[in-house]
This record gives C-alpha cells, structure tokens and sequence, in this order.
C-alpha cells in the first residue's frame, strides 16, 4: 500500500486519459513535496494541460487516481479547495463588464465561502492580504479592463490566492506579457513561493525559464519523459524524447 508521506502534497498515481479512444496521457505517475517550484514542460499536444484539468478536477482520469494532502480528487471536495488555478489568458474571455479588481479578487472566495453569503471577517482579511500579496491594492476600485496584461495576471493570481490554497497552479503565466514584466513575474512567483511556502506549479513552454526559474521540472508528452532538476532536464536524451530530434541545450548562468 502507498502511505501518504506528509510533505507530499500531490499524488498522481498510474494516470491514463483518453479522447475518444486517442491516447493523450499513458500512465504518469509523480508526486509533489509540499513547498516545491515546478515547471511542466513539454511540446504543443503532450497533454500538459489535460493533466493539469485532471488534477483540478474538471476531467476524470480514464484510469489512476490524484490526491492533494492525501485526498483523492473526484471523492473529496477538500482535495480542491487547497488548490488555486489560473488559467490561460485565451480561455478567460474579455472583460466588457465593468467589474472592479477588489470584485474580480473577491469572487477567489465564493467557492470556500458558498454561493449567497455574505462575507465574514476572515473573509475580508483573505481578499486584503490576497491584494496586499500581489501589490494591486492601489488599483482596487479600478475596472479590469483598464489594466494591462501583467496587471491583470496579478489580479487573477490575487483571486487564486483569496481562496488561501495550499497549491497554486498557473497554465502558461506570462503569454501576453511584455518581456520585461515577464522578469518582475517570476521573481514575483519566487517570492510567495520562498516568504508563504506555498506550493507552484506552472506550465510554460520557454525552456530557458524553465532552465532558470524552478527547482524541478516535470516533462510531459504523453507519458512521463523525466521529473527532476533543470540540469537534468536539460539532457539531450530528455529534450530528444521530448521534441523528437536532437536538441542541444546549453544553460548559462544568470
Ligand atoms: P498541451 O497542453 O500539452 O498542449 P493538451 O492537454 O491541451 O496538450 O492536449 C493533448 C491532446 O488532447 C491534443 O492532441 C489535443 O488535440 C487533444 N485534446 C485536447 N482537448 C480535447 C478535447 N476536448 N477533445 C478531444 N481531444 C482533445
């Protein structure tokens, strides 16, 4: 029998899922330590974020199981409410309705706190520090459609983090991002990660970030190419499986 070790805070065991009868993910097994910085990584296709949709929840694994802290999703509703999750910029739509930061911040906390209830104290403290964490406090009364794309990331990782998840999960953080606040970005991510040790995981496609930023990287196409260091991921052996030709990878020091 698997015992839960109480660092780990994700557990995916033998996932398998299927479109249609089309193979998208053959039976990854990993888990994650509580505290950790990871990248997923892995070419157009590979199933990144079918597994991340299967460790939120919203897609059943065709077979294997996921357990946050211990709880398997799909059985426990506990499993989710440690989690936060932004999702990619294309799949959030417009903001044509006039909804301010601070609303956008608080509705991070409906599902903790339950459709049609007012918010409590600790509510309200939650949504303060949530906007105090990502430095949008100033532009609380603002419309979000007046912000720029790195202001609104902030925003929706505020609202992510106004559920006081245990685990943030970001899919492709800084597309529509200005390289220079891409920067500001992830030393941003760095940051919560090291003062809250909250957990993060992000999928990105730069393999330069990737080399750079996390302290583990999970590959993914298809199946499982390799969880490890950056320096191991960036192996010739790792990047061929991965891509699919011989790729060479040199990684400078920053
Ligand atoms: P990635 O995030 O690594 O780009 P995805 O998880 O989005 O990969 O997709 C993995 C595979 O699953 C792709 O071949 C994609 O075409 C297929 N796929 C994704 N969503 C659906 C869907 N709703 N129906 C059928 N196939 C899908």
């Amino acid at each position: 029998m698997h015992i839960t070790d109480k660092n780990t805070c994700i557990e995916v065991e033998n996932v398998s899922f299927r479109y249609d009868g089309d193979s998208v993910l053959e039976n990854v097994t990993f888990s994650v330590n509580a505290g950790e910085y990871m990248g997923i990584i892995g070419p157009n296709g590979g199933g990144k974020t079918t597994l991340l949709k299967i460790i939120l929840g919203l897609l059943e694994p065709t077979t294997g199981t996921v357990k946050i802290f211990g709880n398997e999703v799909g059985k426990s509703k506990k499993a989710l409410l440690q989690i936060g999750y932004v999702p990619q910029r294309i799949s959030r739509g417009d903001f044509h309705f006039p909804a301010t930061v601070e609303e956008i911040v608080a509705s991070g906390r409906t599902a903790r706190r339950g459709l049609l209830k007012w918010f409590n104290k600790e509510d309200k403290t939650a949504i303060e520090e949530a906007m105090e964490t990502t430095e949008i406090t100033g532009y609380r009364n603002r419309s979000m459609n007046k912000l720029s794309g790195g202001e609104q990331q902030k925003v929706f990782i505020a609202r992510a983090l106004a559920g006081e998840p245990k685990i943030l999960i970001l899919d492709e953080p800084v597309v529509g991002v200005d390289i220079t606040s891409q920067e500001k970005f992830y030393a941003f991510l760095q940051k919560i990660n090291q003062q809250f040790g909250l957990t993060i995981i992000f999928v990105s496609h730069d393999i330069d970030v990737i080399a750079h930023q996390v302290k583990s990287v999970l590959c993914i196409n298809r199946e499982l190419v390799c969880h490890g260091s950056p320096k191991e991921f960036i192996k010739e052996e790792f990047m061929e499986k991965l891509y699919g030709k011989k790729v060479k990878f040199i990684l400078h020091g920053h």
